[in-house]
């Protein structure tokens, strides 16, 4: 444990980040791949699902017995993310791969150390190339990937890992309007490419199943408000990122006709690329 976020403590585990083949692919948001830099988000929302999914890892049940608190007391970051991300999109080069395919000199002197990798010698992209452009990944099943600075910043560099590494598209869902004013806008910095960036092969979404700020407290406890997610949405449609709509839980209503039309309204159906 070495901090804390939104008054929760936080815990380090030494897990994947890379899921090639999430179940994920039936909800649609991915074409089979999944990566998470946490295990227990830093938000607290009622009717969170996650406990249920990783209840069973010994990791988290460690955590829960040697501290005393329940799932949504606890956040449950990974240790070594970006080398474990790294290790995770290459593998040792053959004597097939293209000479100028490798990941040292796709990364850079510069990245690596910044990232602090090691083992990046002889190694070459795992998901580079044609077979994998348009492939899907979703980030995260399990934690909201932007819900404060530094999570967000952790995010903008596995981000750009992926977007030099792989030829994958990223799908990102965060109810925190950090999601552009880090993620999206520190991305579209590292890579301004028009046919290839940031801007290009990422998706951003912003999790709004009610627009009502005062019932959404209620229930998404920490989270930032509906109102100022759908700011942080149209910020991106207005200045030319991918968006898609993800209204999600949606509340029982007395008409689901009226929250429908006034959903479609709120989020800019147009504006997104699915929802
Ligand atoms: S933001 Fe998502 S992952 Fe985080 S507590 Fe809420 S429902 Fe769970």
């Amino acid at each position: 444990m070495t901090n804390t976020i939104h008054n929760k403590p936080v815990f380090f585990v030494d897990s994947l980040i890379l899921n090639e083949q999430s179940a994920f692919v039936h909800k649609r948001l991915c074409g089979g791949p999944t990566f998470s830099a946490g295990t227990a988000c830093a938000y607290s929302c009622t009717y969170c699902y996650v406990e249920q999914i990783v209840l069973k890892q010994k990791a988290v049940q460690d955590i829960r017995k040697s501290s005393g608190l329940s799932f949504d007391k606890i956040v449950i970051r990974r240790q070594n993310p970006l080398q474990k991300l790294a290790d995770a999109l290459t593998r040792n080069a053959s004597s097939s791969d293209a000479v100028n395919l490798d990941a040292e000199s796709i990364l850079t002197a510069e990245r690596i150390k910044s990232w602090n990798l090691t083992g990046m010698k002889g190694r070459v992209p795992k998901f580079h190339g044609s077979q994998f452009a348009n492939t899907v990944v979703f980030g995260s099943p399990l934690v909201d990937v932007a819900a404060t600075n530094e999570l967000a910043k952790e995010t903008v560099e596995l981000c750009e890992m992926f977007l030099r590494l792989t030829s994958f598209d990223l799908r990102l869902l965060s109810k925190s309007p950090l999601l552009e004013s880090i993620v999206a806008t520190e991305l579209h910095k590292r890579l301004p490419d028009e046919q290839a960036g940031a801007k290009k092969r990422v998706l951003f979404g912003f999790s709004t199943g009610t627009f009502n700020d005062t019932v959404a407290e209620a229930i998404e406890v920490t989270a930032p408000s509906p109102t100022s997610r759908l700011k942080a949405l149209h910020l991106l449609q207005d200045n030319g990122f991918r968006t898609y709509g993800m209204l999600c839980p949606i509340l029982p209503q007395f008409d689901p006709n009226i929250y429908a039309n006034e959903a479609m309204k709120a989020i800019r159906a147009d504006k997104c690329e699915a929802i």
